[in-house]
């Protein structure tokens, strides 16, 4: 099974796609992930994104399609994938079709997750990540249980993304209004966008993503 996730910056995709790898094995695929582990590494394909990622601008359509040609090639994925973050362009999304194709395989659903812009600033701006597990927190909404100790694994060092603050989160939501947004339409006329409401909490919006989900197995 193949999911998109879409929806701006913050709207919950990454929390939704790592609960629906647990619960179902679906690999999630986050090109943000992708060009973060390679800004870290210091590889070619990271040096060059690092700048574009800083200032909330995308990344080329060519570089994003070759990193995820080559994900796709990796043998962990026959239970299928959740696509985070990717398509955010229609050349992208254009890319996938025919990947997938190419695979023999289909798009199952694409589930659009709503929220509001104002609620998203303010999600952002807040958010932090346990440097070992990865474990996502937000310093209002969802802190730890102990102040300066990952819930799930102890860690006492968190991280801070530098594309996550109000500037920057304000560039990447025109962004995204003015070159993803248009796939709504895109995959609507395709009959398999989902509409859900992403500002209901995290246990709220996996049910809506489940229920989807039933929906498309038939
Ligand atoms: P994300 O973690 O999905 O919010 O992505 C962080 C940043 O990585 C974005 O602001 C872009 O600069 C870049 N990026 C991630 N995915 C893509 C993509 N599919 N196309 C172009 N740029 C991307």
């Amino acid at each position: 099974m193949n999911i998109i996730l879409l929806g701006p910056p913050g709207a919950g995709k990454g929390t939704q796609a790592k609960i629906l790898e647990e619960k179902h094995g679906l690999k999630q695929l986050s090109t943000g992930d992708m060009l973060r582990a390679a800004v870290a590494a210091g590889s070619e394909i990271g040096l060059k994104a690092k700048a574009i990622m800083d200032r909330g601008d995308l990344v080329s359509d060519d570089v994003i399609v070759g990193i995820v040609a080559e994900r796709m090639d990796k043998p962990d994925i026959q239970k299928g994938v959740t696509f985070d973050g990717f398509p955010r362009t229609p050349a992208q999304a254009g890319a996938l079709d025919k990947m997938l194709a190419g695979r023999n395989e289909k798009l199952d659903a694409v589930i659009e997750m709503k929220v509001d812009d104002e609620a998203l600033v303010k999600r952002i701006s807040g958010r932090f990540t346990c440097a070992s597990c990865g474990k996502g927190y937000h310093d209002t909404f969802a802190p730890p249980k102990m102040a300066g100790v990952c819930d799930n694994c102890g860690g006492t060092a968190f991280t801070r993304r530098p594309d996550d603050n109000e500037k920057t989160v304000r560039d990447r939501l025109a962004v995204y209004n003015k070159q993803t947004a248009p796939l709504v339409e895109y995959y609507a006329s395709k009959g398999n966008l989902h509409v859900i409401d992403g500002m209901a909490g995290i246990a709220q919006v996996t049910g809506a993503v489940e229920a989807v989900l039933k929906k498309v197995k038939g």
